[in-house]
């Protein structure tokens, strides 16, 4: 079986830039970039225009960044599969690695399967049913959409997310109205103010959403009063979930130690993970700043922790 010196599972910034570092250093990496999952390149293949990732003064298409991210780890010499991992083994050294076509032993593992936006499993917001067709979980990849110009949009939570989601859907929006299930804002201070005080978006406090309902597209969502327990019926053209993210960590099959929310700990300030030889970089490791270039920056660290790691190891020079 093929032996390699670094395997990194998953394609978002932090592994095509851990992928970057480690190929310069002649590491020789192989990437699993993800296939049926849908997540090769990560989340921001589902963005628009990205205006904070630094060295492009006038934005650049998430995309077109991850496809420029793809070819430079290439351009070094990284092999890339178009598969997804299925399962690990970190029992025994070096680690085994199946993907949906291969098998292969690697001396060290970066994991940066990053995470995937939450959704609620209730009538009309499922596949098949209104999902992708005006309930998502991404308000700046969708809300452009014509099906939502002028149109009143719920957002469903109260963090940081649902608020600044909120904010973006004003400029489509006829009114926005934020749902959240308490009658208190999880958001940071200045982001909660610049909700309360737009003049386009209200809050609707201690209430859920129950249902979606329509024809070929969404027309009314049906919410409940948490103190009241009222039902109320409101037009609406799109359902925005921003209720937080999932770490990918499923196939890890509990063999690294996880923090109660499901992300991979890090050993503070590195990206050493509970099992030595393992490393984890992006938003698989990051419940807080979650942002392209954090996630490219903790992959570039997995790279030269794990370039270090096997040199102390005498696996390479
Ligand atoms: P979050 O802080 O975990 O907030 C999730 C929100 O969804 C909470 O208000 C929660 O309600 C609500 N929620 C969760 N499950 C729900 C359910 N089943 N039904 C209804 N509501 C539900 O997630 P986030 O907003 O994605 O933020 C995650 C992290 O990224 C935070 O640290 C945040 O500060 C950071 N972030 C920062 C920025 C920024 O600074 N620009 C932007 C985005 C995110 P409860 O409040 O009742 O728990």
């Amino acid at each position: 079986m093929e032996r390699h010196h670094l395997v990194i599972i998953g394609s978002g910034p932090a592994g095509y830039c851990a992928a970057i570092y480690a190929a310069r250093a002649n590491l020789k990496p192989v990437l699993f970039e993800g296939f049926m999952s849908g997540t090769a390149g990560g989340q921001l293949m589902i963005t628009t225009e990205v205006e904070n990732y630094p060295g492009f003064p006038d934005g650049i298409l998430g995309p077109q960044l991850m496809e420029s991210f793809r070819a430079q780890a290439k351009r070094f010499g990284t092999v890339v599969f178009t598969e997804d991992v299925e399962s690990i083994d970190l029992s025994k050294k070096p680690f085994f690695i199946k993907s949906s076509q291969n098998q292969m032993l690697a001396d060290a593992i970066i994991i940066a399967t990053g995470a995937t936006a939450k959704r609620m499993d209730i009538e009309g917001t499922r596949d098949g049913e209104f999902w992708q067709k005006g309930v998502t979980a991404c308000a700046v990849c969708d809300g452009a959409a014509p099906i939502f110009r002028n149109k009143p949009l719920f957002v469903i939570g109260g963090g940081d997310s649902a608020v600044e989601e909120a904010i973006f859907l004003t400029k489509y929006a006829s009114r926005v109205f934020l749902v959240h299930r308490r009658d208190q804002l999880r958001a940071s201070k200045i982001m909660a103010a610049r909700a309360l005080k737009h003049p386009k978006i209200e809050v609707l406090w201690n209430r859920t959403l129950e249902k979606v309902q329509g024809d070929q597209i969404v027309r009314k969502v049906i919410l409940q009063n948490l103190l009241t327990h009222e039902m109320e019926q409101r037009e609406a053209g799109g359902v925005f979930f921003a209720i937080g993210h999932s770490p990918n960590t499923v196939f890890l099959q509990g063999q690294l130690k996880l923090n109660d929310a499901g992300y991979i700990v890090v050993k503070k300030g590195t990206t050493y993970t509970s099992k030595a030889g393992i490393f984890a970089a992006g938003d698989v490791q990051d419940p807080v700043y979650r942002q392209a270039v954090t996630a490219a920056g903790s992959g570039c660290m997995a790279a030269l922790d794990v370039e270090r790691w096997l040199s102390k190891k005498g696996i390479v020079e």
